[in-house]
């Protein structure tokens, strides 16, 4: 059965522009796949159990987030 990812676009992701550093695509999932080693840090995804909901599409706000299929 094909997984999901959640990938960021480094080219558009701009920490420094969220609230104070913090990734609002990973407040937003709810399973914790997304997560900032530190503020102001672009967030690292993982597949393992990722529903491809889209929240974390969605809570973005520069559209760097996006949905593939594995
Ligand atoms: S993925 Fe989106 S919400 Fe998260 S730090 Fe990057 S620009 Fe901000
Ligand atoms: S698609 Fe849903 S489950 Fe997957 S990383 Fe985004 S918010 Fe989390």
């Amino acid at each position: 059965m094909p997984g999901k990812l959640a990938i960021v676009d480094f080219n558009k992701c701009q920490p420094d522009k969220c609230e104070n550093g913090v990734c609002s695509a990973a407040r937003a999932c709810e399973k914790k796949l997304m997560k900032q080693l530190d503020p102001y840090d672009p967030p690292m995804t993982r597949s393992v159990s990722c529903k491809g909901c889209g929240d974390c599409v969605t809570a973005c706000p520069f559209e760097a987030v996006s949905i593939e299929v594995m």
